[in-house]
């Protein structure tokens, strides 16, 4: 699979702090446009070495295989220091070289609320980021782009989402993804204290998609939150669930 690809472009690209983010909270979203044909990627802005458990080099390789697993077509790591990103000019333009490469019409970011601070700042920074990659007098040596559009997985901020993904079929695949991660989820002394045992964190996982899926009226989903406004053509194509 071509995940390092030059030339590869995307429909959708999930940008997110740390490796096993994108899995936890976009992985089935990821799998199902895969599934209609969209060509979907992953930037990951830290190489994870800030973690508890295992080293950068363990994750690369464990992203790599989520990577697989997840269908996507690109993925890739910035180096941004683990625990301490920054929206500052110089980050903001990592990503906009890769928005000029990759030009995604979709980008999926965290929601802007967030208990660990690097996500929240991602969100931010994500959107700073997509906004300066369409200006033309931004100079990075590649035309300028900007997203159509940007939605936030908003999986662990407690506010009501604007719409969730179906990702039942996807669901076993999106946890063999996760799984990937063995040196985060696999049993072991390191960090025992701290992390969910092997076997709970797949039925607080599934409980998760459960919840959201049962918001829509389906038995898994992932959700997300936009802050624009939706803009309606016809009213009997709204993709809502019936009353
Ligand atoms: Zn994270």
């Amino acid at each position: 699979m071509p995940q390092h690809d030059a030339e590869f472009k995307s429909d959708v690209l999930a940008i997110a702090a740390h490796r096993d983010d994108v899995e936890q909270t976009c992985g089935g979203t990821l799998l199902r446009m895969a599934a209609r044909g969209l060509r979907t990627a992953i930037l990951d802005l830290t190489q994870g070495e800030a973690g508890t458990r295992g080293s950068a080099d363990d994750r690369a390789k464990e992203a790599e295989e989520a990577a697989g697993i997840l269908g996507v077509g690109w993925r890739s790591a910035l180096n941004f220091p683990d625990g301490a990103i920054e929206n500052t000019l110089a980050n903001r333009m990592e990503i906009v070289r890769v928005l000029r490469q990759l030009r995604p019409r979709v980008v999926i970011l965290p929601y802007w609320q967030a208990r660990h601070p690097d996500h929240a700042i991602v969100a931010t920074l994500g959107y700073d980021a997509c906004f300066l990659s369409g200006l033309s007098k931004v100079e990075t040596g590649t035309a300028p782009h900007r997203p159509f559009k940007i939605v936030y997985a908003s999986l662990y901020a407690d506010v009501r989402p604007s719409f969730i993904v179906d990702i039942t079929p996807f669901i076993e695949q999106r946890d063999l993804a996760l799984m990937a991660y063995k040196s985060q989820y696999a049993n072991q002394p390191t960090g025992s204290s701290l992390f969910v045992p092997e076997e709970e964190i797949r039925e607080r996982t599934l409980a998760e998609a459960r919840h959201y899926g049962l918001l829509a009226g389906v038995k898994y989903g992932e959700p997300f939150v936009q802050k624009e406004v939706g803009l309606v053509d016809d009213l009997t194509l709204v993709p809502v669930q019936s009353i």
